[in-house]
């Protein structure tokens, strides 16, 4: 007899793990189906996690419960603040991490997580539930492994990354694979496509892996971490449990003796002879050659893709990245590559600091399927196939943080989809309050009416005004993508209310709720939602004299003195005062990263109220749902392209409807007086 789960996961890479864990934390009997359990979690490319909209993504993503965040924290070899001199809204994390113990450590948390089974097997196809089983679609309703086995489950998770159909290509190599040591995925592709999924084709690179001891360090440029602690999760890891080593000894400036061991990056450049040895041999490149015929990551280009692209350019940056505490190999970042063994070494050399330099792994390109996701729905449902979620690279998406927060989207939906009657179900609902300064107000409020719509629909779908996640599984399920979907900062409208300071307050709520925050963690958040609250309110009424024990506290701090007497308000606006003012001006109680926050607050309160506004204004339209049974085709009014591309993505409301390209302010109108009318 087949085994039966609540929820099957298949993959353990980024979005696996989240979607695994999330579902089984929600209480679900959860199986997580993996190739090979010892690449769980395995970091295919760079040993690195965050970065731009990418560390917002993994702050979301503690917010909300899931693990990367807890689990880059314990294993970094560097943490850095980046754009530390830019606005609030551009600042990101990013951390450096330790290539082995990163996937060890994500192992242990898997293992250790109660109703989640993990085990070793390749998934060969899907079991449609029995009463609809038919080629053109039906209730998904388990999977098949590659030795037969039947596995039955109310909900199924794909996360197969770059596997479906995978090759691996470097120079006029090709050989089946989705990454390198590992099979391609066979037979789910073939069963997508029976099923009437549209597949498309994508590439991804990765570039070549050198040994430090072949490297003169003392011509490169040293990128050291940063001196003050920095984290991705909101309360930081026991110290006990960071997974550090000794540093390997091959690399010069290692600190030792800062707030956790870090390792530092080295800068060098690609130079005219760099560029020379690559254009000498772009014939042999595959993808000028049309051996790749995928698209690949505009935003990563391979360092051919560079060479003809910005031609102009005589020097291109190479970060060369230590891959772990004790291992002497380096990620050459910036130099993703497809060609040939012999020229990636020739290139390499040209580089002074590498002249000398011994490639332990060749870089290479792989291509894969996807399954363009305007045939998923905003929870990430496949819409042809129900019970099907789809996470990931499959999605057509490209970066770990990226497919973490889908994984988590994806695990989330498939338990409340896989619950059992008298299963154990969701913590309930504590309420999330409404207090505070008027942003907080205004994330408190988008918070709680994703919970309303939560406990109507039991789906979860994060809105673009409360969440990166929400703003990234927007646009993959509403617009047309011919390339890998990156994340950025940019591609959010409410920069200002989605900052990695506000992760918590915007979505722990959500994650308590759905049974993935613990009560003690919800309510540390709401404290300190309350005292950002009080200091906020406090301020907004204190005035200031020029009174002398004040302009010494000033003074003392490296502050401007009080003049004339005048708000702490206005004098917390000038540019030249920072957090610490706080302190100096009486509020000597209040937490770091409090100041933090109402300075910010603060500052930036007009931009903030102005985005606020905005949300507002369109909140009518985004909260406009639209059943799933108009037919778009007979709607009179509805230009034809209109009809075409409303019929394809079939949104969930009349906002998502509006972002589809080719849907005019004019269909808009048409459909409203449809809805208001029906
Ligand atoms: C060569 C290469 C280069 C890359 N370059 C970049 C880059 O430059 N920048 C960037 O941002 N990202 C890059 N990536 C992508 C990055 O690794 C992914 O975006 C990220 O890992 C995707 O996470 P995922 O969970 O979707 O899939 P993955 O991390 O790929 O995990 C998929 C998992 O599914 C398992 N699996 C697959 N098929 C099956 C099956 N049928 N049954 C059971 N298990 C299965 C695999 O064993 C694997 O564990 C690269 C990836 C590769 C392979």
């Amino acid at each position: 007899m087949a085994e039966r789960w609540d929820v099957v996961v298949v993959g353990g890479g980024h979005a696996g793990c989240e979607a695994a864990l999330a579902a089984a934390r929600m209480g679900r009997r959860t199986l997580l189906l993996t190739g090979d359990l010892n690449s769980i979690a395995r970091l295919s490319c760079n040993p690195s996690m965050g970065g731009p909209a990418k560390g917002h993504l993994v702050r979301e993503i503690a917010a909300l419960g899931g693990a990367m965040a807890h689990v880059t924290d314990r294993t970094a070899i560097q943490v850095r603040l980046l754009n530390s001199g830019k606005g609030p809204a551009v600042q990101a994390l990013r951390a450096q991490l330790d290539k082995d113990l990163y996937p060890a450590t994500m192992r242990d948390v898997l293992s250790a997580q109660a109703g989640l089974e993990l085990r070793s097997a390749m998934v060969t196809g899907l079991l449609l539930d029995a009463d609809l089983e038919a080629p053109a679609g039906g209730r998904v309703a388990g999977v098949v492994t590659a030795n037969g086995e039947h596995v039955k489950a109310r909900s199924v998770v794909v996360t197969t990354g770059t596997f479906l159909n995978g090759r691996m290509i470097a120079g006029e190599r090709i050989t089946p694979g989705g990454r390198v040591g590992e099979a391609p995925a066979e037979g789910l592709s073939a069963q997508f496509a029976a099923a009437g999924l549209r597949l498309g084709r994508l590439k991804t690179g990765t570039p070549p892996r050198v040994e430090a001891r072949s490297i003169d360090f003392g011509r490169t440029q040293v990128q050291p971490g940063s001196r003050v602690p920095l984290w991705f999760s909101f309360e930081p890891p026991a110290a006990e449990t960071w997974r550090v080593d000794r540093p390997a000894p091959w690399f010069p400036e290692v600190v030792t003796d800062g707030w956790r061991v870090q390792m530092p990056c080295y800068l060098v450049r690609t130079n005219g002879a760099t560029h020379a040895a690559i254009r000498a041999n772009l014939h042999r490149a595959p993808m000028f050659n049309g051996l790749i015929e995928g698209t690949g990551p505009r935003y990563c280009p391979s360092i051919e893709d560079k060479i003809v692209r910005f031609a102009e350019k005589d020097a291109h940056p190479l970060f060369l990245e230590p891959e772990g505490f004790t291992t002497s190999s380096v990620y050459v970042q910036g130099a993703n590559t497809s060609l040939p063994e012999h020229v990636q070494d020739a290139m390499l050399r040209t580089i002074p600091a590498l002249a000398a330099v011994e490639v332990l792994r060749y870089g290479y390109a792989v291509e894969y399927d996807f399954v363009p996701p305007d045939q998923t729905t905003s929870w990430l449902e496949c819409k042809r196939l129900p019970g099907l979620f789809l996470a990931g690279q499959i999605n057509g998406t490209s970066g770990y943080e990226e497919a973490a927060g889908q994984g988590l989207i994806a695990g989330i939906n498939a338990a409340l989809a896989g619950g059992r009657p008298g299963g154990s179900g969701p913590v309930p609902l504590n309420g999330a309050r409404a207090n505070g300064a008027a942003a907080a107000l205004e994330t408190t409020s988008s918070t709680a009416a994703t919970l309303d719509r939560l406990t109507a629909s039991n789906r979860l779908v994060l809105p673009r005004d409360l969440a990166y996640i929400g703003v990234m599984t927007d646009d993959l399920t509403t617009t047309e993508h011919r390339e890998p979907y990156r994340l950025h900062t940019s591609r959010a409208e409410y920069r200002l209310l989605l900052r990695q300071d506000t992760a918590h307050f915007r979505l722990t709520p959500i994650g308590y709720r759905l049974g993935l925050i613990g009560r003690e963690v919800h309510e540390r958040t709401e404290r300190q939602r309350d005292q950002v609250a009080t200091v906020l309110k406090q301020v907004r009424s204190k005035g200031l004299g020029a009174a002398p024990e004040l302009n010494a506290r000033l003074r003392v701090a490296g502050l401007p003195p009080v003049t004339k007497s005048t708000m702490a308000l206005a004098y917390l606006r000038r540019p030249e005062v920072g957090a610490v003012a706080l302190a100096a001006l009486g509020w000597d109680d209040v937490p770091d990263e409090v100041a933090d926050h109402v300075l910010t607050e603060i500052k930036y309160e007009g931009f903030i109220a102005r985005q606020a506004q905005a949300v507002a204004r369109t909140r009518q339209l985004e909260h406009h749902r639209i059943p799933d049974r108009v037919d778009y085709q007979v709607l009179r009014g509805l230009r034809t392209e209109a009809q075409e591309k409303l019929s394809r993505f079939r949104p969930a409301t009349v906002g998502q409807a509006a972002r589809i390209a080719g849907v005019t302010p004019a269909d808009i109108s048409v459909l409203l007086v449809h809805l208001h009318a029906s």
